[in-house]
């Protein structure tokens, strides 16, 4: 493989959460590289068929879906070789699966904080748990967390998220140094605003508090955190994916890819 390649054919991809957003973006842009791709996420059965199938017809590999509730540790574990057995081997495990809860510290529901921690975090380690023995095995393999920029940085009333954030940042660099030496790297990409069902329940949740239309509120968003005023896509977030996955990116490892339009260097 040439260091510019990022052809990923012959490799196999589990993707959390890319039913929607950013997962969805992900496995897309891994399957144009000719990735063989396991989805997983919530969503109506006949919206995921039509995602996989459209995956196996745009890009000509090889596509299932494997059921599990992220916030589930035994599920995570089953949901592993479920892909494993499915595909072959999962090579690359993008961690991707995420939700947002928002309210001040002293109003946080519990069970909000739990369930935020559950996905958001455990998840994470319990997938890597479960993917990292085959690819000790092989002797070839490619972690990626989606983290946040609020991995690096707080913003007010996401307790959770962004407790669960930094985590995954941590959890990220335990990983890459467990794993040196292995032929396996493992980073951590920290997206800023991508215009996604999770920040579009943001927008309208500000809208309806300040009574501004849904555009006004966009342009504040950006304007409140991004010198770039312009949301990331999905797909950008996937190519940073697909670039550290990438023979050339092989010694990259334990590193935070911000794709933030500038969010956390002010
Ligand atoms: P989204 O709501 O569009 O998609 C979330 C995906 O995760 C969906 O497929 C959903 O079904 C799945 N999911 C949620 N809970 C799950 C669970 N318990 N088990 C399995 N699947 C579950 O959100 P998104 O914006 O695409 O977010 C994806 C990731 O990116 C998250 O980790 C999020 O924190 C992170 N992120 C998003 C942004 C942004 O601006 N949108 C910024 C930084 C980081």
């Amino acid at each position: 493989m040439g260091v510019l390649d990022m052809s990923l054919k012959g490799k196999t991809a589990l993707v959390t959460g890319s039913t929607s957003g950013i997962g969805l973006g992900i496995a897309r842009a891994l399957a144009a590289e000719g990735a063989d791709i396991a989805l997983n996420g919530f969503g109506e059965a006949a919206q995921i068929e039509a995602l996989r199938a459209a995956i196996e017809a745009e890009f000509g590999v090889h596509a299932v879906y494997v059921a599990a509730d992220l916030g589930v540790p035994v599920q995570i574990a089953a949901m592993v070789p479920q892909a494993e057995a499915a595909l072959g081997k999962v090579d690359i495990l993008v961690n991707n699966a995420g939700i947002q809860f928002v309210a001040p510290i002293e109003d946080f529901p519990d069970e909000q904080w739990d369930k935020v921690i559950a996905v958001n975090l455990s998840g994470v380690f319990h997938g890597m748990k479960a993917a990292i023995p085959g690819m000790r095995a092989r002797g070839w393999g490619r972690i990626i967390n989606i983290a946040s920029a609020h991995g690096l940085v707080a913003s007010p009333q996401k307790v959770a998220y962004v407790a669960a954030k930094h985590g995954v940042v941590g959890m990220t660099k335990v990983a890459a140094i467990e794993l040196a030496g292995s032929g396996a790297t493992c980073n951590a990409i920290c997206p800023g605003w991508v215009l996604t069902p999770l920040v579009e329940k943001q927008l309208e949740a500000r809208a309806a508090e300040t009574g501004q239309g849904i555009e006004a509120v966009k342009q504040s968003f950006l304007a409140e955190k991004q010198p770039l005023r312009e949301f990331s896509t999905p797909a950008q977030i996937g190519a940073a994916a697909v670039f550290l996955c990438s023979e050339g990116a092989r010694t990259i490892t334990g590193i935070s890819l911000s794709v933030d339009g500038g969010w956390v260097i002010q």
